[in-house]
C-alpha cells in the first residue's frame, strides 16, 4: 500500500502563535489538537511538520531554542493523547529577504519529506495551515486543492486580510476554524 501523507504547520495550527514561538517555557497547544492527531494517526497517514522558522534568520533565536520548543509541542501532545505522534519534523530557518526552494510557499521541505517517505501518493495528501501559504505550498507541491486546508479564520493576519479567505475560495481550499474542527467531521 502506498503511504499518505499529513503535512501540517505548526505555529497557529498545533500551537497558539505568538509571532516567532521559540520560548518552550511557554507555549501553548491550541485546544484539542491533540485529538485530531491521533485521529490522523488512526487514519494511516504520516505526519509531518513543515514549519518556517524565520526567527533564527533573523537573529531573533538559535535553532536549538526552535528545537527545545518543538520537543515540547510534542511532550504535551503525547500528554494530551499517547497516540498524537509526529512522524518528521523539517524547518526553514531563512529570512525572508533571502528565502531558499524550502521557506514556504515553495516547497524544498514537502520534496525532503518525499525523499523521506518515497513510496508517497500526493493524491491522498493533505496539507493543514492558519495561513494563506499553507494550503499555496501544497498546491504547489501537486497536493489536490480540495486537500489543502486553511484553519484559524479567527487569526488576526487572517481576518485582516480579507485576501486570504478570498484567496482560499477561490483556489477551493477547505476553510475550518481548527484541525480538530475539520478532523472530526472527516471520513477518510
Ligand atoms: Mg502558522
Amino acid at each position: 500500500m502506498k503511504d499518505k501523507i499529513f503535512f501540517m504547520d505548526r505555529d497557529g495550527t498545533i500551537n497558539i502563535d505568538t509571532d516567532h514561538v521559540f520560548d518552550h517555557k511557554t507555549v501553548q497547544l491550541i485546544p484539542n489538537v491533540a485529538k485530531a492527531v491521533a485521529l490522523i494517526k488512526k487514519a494511516g497517514f504520516k505526519t509531518v511538520v513543515i514549519s518556517n522558522q524565520s526567527c533564527v534568520g533573523r537573529n531573533y533565536a538559535k535553532i536549538t531554542q526552535v528545537d527545545q520548543t518543538m520537543n515540547r509541542v510534542n511532550e504535551l501532545l503525547l500528554k494530551e493523547d499517547p497516540e498524537a505522534v509526529i512522524d518528521l519534523v523539517l524547518y526553514a530557518p531563512d529570512h525572508p529577504d533571502q528565502a531558499t526552494n524550502r521557506r514556504k510557499p515553495n516547497v524544498g521541505m514537502i520534496q525532503e519529506a518525499l525523499n523521506i517517505f518515497p513510496n508517497t501518493e500526493l493524491e491522498n495528501c493533505y496539507f493543514v495551515g492558519d495561513k494563506i501559504t499553507d494550503p499555496l505550498t501544497a498546491l504547489n507541491a501537486g497536493i489536490p486543492a480540495r486537500n489543502c486546508i486553511l484553519v484559524n479564520p479567527n487569526d488576526d493576519q487572517v481576518l485582516q486580510s480579507e485576501t486570504a479567505l478570498d484567496k482560499a475560495k477561490k483556489h477551493n481550499f477547505a476553510i475550518d476554524s481548527s484541525l480538530f474542527s475539520y478532523i472530526s467531521k472527516k471520513t477518510f
